[in-house]
């Protein structure tokens, strides 16, 4: 009698579990898990490891100590109740003056939301503007949360290529090809994650042409806007394309190395920044409070943050020299010079392996990791994304370590 009891209680166990495994919403059972994690899961606990997976720069360049000191006073004063769902005027007003001053941009204080990170930007910029059946252009490859945030509204995320022998830049005809009565957004991410690629002028107006011609929202996705190197200058899209069709999301994350803290923002007409307020509302409330005091600081601090910058800049640029340099010397693995964020993009075709292969490779055999291309988009397949924000040490170290088991490997 026990024993059947028992049995009983299982079963309805496992059935109660079956059901509520079948409950979970299609569009979410139907995103891949990120490969980013499985490759850190694979690392995970390997003595020694050095990570070339990593899009964080905080680890190498913690968050200046003025923008610390600043949020420290701002909890000591009493910020620890809500900010309004827009972010406290005094950032808002900081931002507006950034892009007036750099761009010559005009927006007005209520066409700003600051939202929990640049992560959060691009959510509330989806889930405004796409309606189920909405076509969505995004480069491929491109950073990994942009298909999955465009399907969870219902939206079909629409791969246009970008290849390698255009230094990983999207060609206006390339996107022109793609573009259907039901295309309602291009999303556009330079500098670039994952290839570290940026845009040629003339190109970013032909694509500024292309969406006013066909009515189209561009989503331009700037969270790397400072990191450019050689004298580059980053171009905002909203000055080619207009404010009124240009979503422009940015981010304290990788500017001020504030990844940890949560706090972005996004730029767009005064329509669509209450309707992405009204999601924003209704979810995170508000940014962290204390937070954003700090950023009001990072932000008006400017000869704080030049410094900082400065070094930062400086120092990642001997990283990407160092790493592109020494990548290209290794048989079977072939790498342009990146122009911005913090990542390389190289070719491993000549070692003969998947790009899959290689990461779990380089995992097992050098103790470095990578993350494999194809995780960015099918165009990925044969490059894999090595970070350069780990010392220069670490990454001769890591090149030596690569080096190593490849040789060994064609023996
Ligand atoms: N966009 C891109 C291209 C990124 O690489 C990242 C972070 N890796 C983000 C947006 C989001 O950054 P956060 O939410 O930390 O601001």
């Amino acid at each position: 009698m026990v024993i059947a009891r028992k049995k009983l209680k299982k079963l309805l166990i496992e059935e109660i579990m079956a059901r509520k495994m079948r409950s979970i919403a299609n569009r979410i059972k139907d995103v891949k898990p990120s490969g980013i994690r499985r490759m850190f899961d694979l690392a995970q606990g390997v003595e020694g490891i050095i990570s070339l997976g990593i899009g964080d720069p905080v680890p190498a360049f913690d968050t200046p100590d003025f923008i610390k000191d600043a949020a420290k006073k701002a909890l000591d004063k009493g910020f620890s109740a809500y900010s309004p769902n827009l972010g406290f005027v005094e950032l808002r007003e900081q931002i507006v003056n950034k892009y007036r001053k750099e761009y010559k941009l005009d927006y007005g204080l209520d066409e700003v939301c600051v939202t929990c990170g640049g992560g959060e930007a691009l959510y509330l910029a989806c889930q405004a503007l796409i309606d189920p059946g909405d076509e969505v252009l995004i480069p491929d490859p491109a950073f990994l949360t942009y298909p999955p945030q465009v399907s969870f509204p219902g939206g079909h995320p629409v791969r246009v290529p970008v290849l390698e022998e255009n230094e990983f830049c999207l060609k206006p005809d390339d996107l022109l090809e793609k573009i259907t009565p039901k295309t309602k957004m291009i999303i556009l991410n330079y500098p670039c994650n994952p290839t570290g690629a940026m845009m040629k002028k003339a190109d970013l107006k032909a694509i500024a042409e292309i969406a006013q011609d066909h009515d189209l929202f561009i989503l331009s996705d700037e969270v790397y806007e400072k990191l450019v190197y050689d004298n580059n200058k980053h171009i905002c899209m909203a000055t080619l394309a207009g404010q009124d069709r240009t979503i422009v999301v940015n981010s304290f994350s990788k500017t001020f190395s504030m990844t940890g803290w949560r706090v972005g923002y996004v730029l767009a007409n005064k329509e669509l920044t209450n309707a992405m307020m009204v999601i924003h509302q209704m979810n995170a409330v508000a940014a962290n409070s204390a937070a954003q005091m700090g950023c009001v600081e990072g932000m008006k601090n400017t000869a704080e943050y030049e410094k900082f910058s400065k070094r930062m800049l400086a120092s990642f640029d001997e990283r990407r020299k160092t790493l592109v340099n020494g990548l290209n010397k290794i048989e079977g693995i072939q790498c342009i010079m990146p122009k911005g964020a913090f990542y390389t993009f190289p070719s491993i075709k000549g070692t003969g392996m998947s790009s899959s292969e290689f990461s779990e490779f380089l995992i097992k055999q050098a103790k470095v990791v990578t993350i494999p291309g194809n995780e960015f988009g099918e165009m990925g397949e044969g490059y894999v994304r090595a970070s350069y924000v780990v010392s220069v040490e670490r990454l001769k170290e890591a090149l030596d370590r690569i080096e190593t088991a490849l040789a060994g490997k064609s023996k």
